[in-house]
């Protein structure tokens, strides 16, 4: 199995060029690779004719320093990784070649970027968006493939693609869990073996909350009381709520329709993130 390691705009020009207008899908990521990223390169294969994996650490998404110096980086691994899964090649550049000197646009969201990640870390999707986009350029993908455990990147994308009218589709993959539950992120390096049995009453509340669904409570308040009550109280929670998922505007308190139960929540320092959707039968066909 060979993989290209593309280090430079250049080398991935020239990659490019060699594929004769061979269709592209790209699967964007921060590295420190798992499972949940292989399952998007093994989804971007079917949908396209060379796959290229991009590792990069973008500054400009982080608002806190020590979060960007702590978050793992490992190039040998992620390569390994990738072209087990299928991968053809990995772009990784270094900050200076995607943020050279005088670059200074950057591109804006709307509403979505608002709530949930948006309130308490600032620029975060305007950072998000600005790399997908030079990304999205770069490559002349075809296609990109996104996980749904980034419920509110997912959504950001979509709208930016829509509104600036990039030429390329964008593919979801549902979250990938450990065999507990937990979802994957390259985040879960850093919990201490306890701080990884806390972080597991994130996936646990969210089902909890899930069975009462199931089970007809349609209270918004009540189905966030269950999520709350089941968390534990190690973790710091940022939010853990019920948002329509089309707009991610808050939900109303009789629920009707899909919801999107969205949660952030910290423990000794790392940010999770998780939702699941509550799919309410009454509006499916
Ligand atoms: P990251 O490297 O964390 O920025 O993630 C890169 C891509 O992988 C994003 O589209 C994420 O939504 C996706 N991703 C990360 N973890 C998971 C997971 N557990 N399940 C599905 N997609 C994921």
């Amino acid at each position: 199995m060979s993989i290209r390691l593309l280090k430079d705009i250049d080398s991935l020009q020239r990659w490019r060029a060699e594929g004769r207008g061979a269709q592209i899908v790209l699967v964007p990521t921060m590295g420190a690779l798992h499972e949940g990223h292989c399952e998007l390169i093994r989804m971007a294969r079917e949908h396209g004719d060379r796959v290229l994996v991009s590792i990069f650490v973008n500054p400009l998404q982080f608002n806190v320093a020590t979060d960007l110096e702590n978050y793992p980086r490992r190039l040998d691994g992620d390569l390994k990784a990738a072209a087990r899964a299928g991968a053809d090649a990995v772009f990784a550049p270094t900050v200076e070649s995607l943020y050279p000197p005088g670059d200074e646009s950057r591109v804006n969201v709307g509403p979505l970027a608002d709530p949930l990640c948006g309130q308490n870390r600032p620029g975060h999707f305007e950072g998000v968006c600005t790399i997908v986009v030079k990304l999205f350029m770069l490559s002349g993908c075809a296609a990109a493939v996104f996980g749904e455990k980034d419920f509110q990147q997912l959504a950001i994308v979509r709208r930016v693609v829509e509104d600036l009218h990039l030429p390329l589709e964008i593919i979801a993959h549902p979250t990938v869990r450990d065999p507990d539950g937990l979802a994957m992120s390259s985040r879960n390096l850093r919990l201490s073996e306890e701080a990884r049995k806390e972080a597991l009453s994130i996936p646990r509340a969210l089902r909890a909350a899930e069975a009462a669904w199931d089970e007809g409570e349609r209270q918004r308040q009540r189905l966030e009381a269950i999520f709350r009550e089941r968390l534990s109280s190690a973790l710091n929670l940022d939010y853990g709520e019920l948002r329509l998922p089309s707009s991610l505007a808050r939900s109303g308190e009789v629920l009707t329709g899909d919801q999107l139960f969205a949660v952030a929540a910290e423990i000794d320092g790392v940010r999770l993130i998780d939702n699941l959707l509550l799919r309410d039968p009454s509006s499916r066909r």
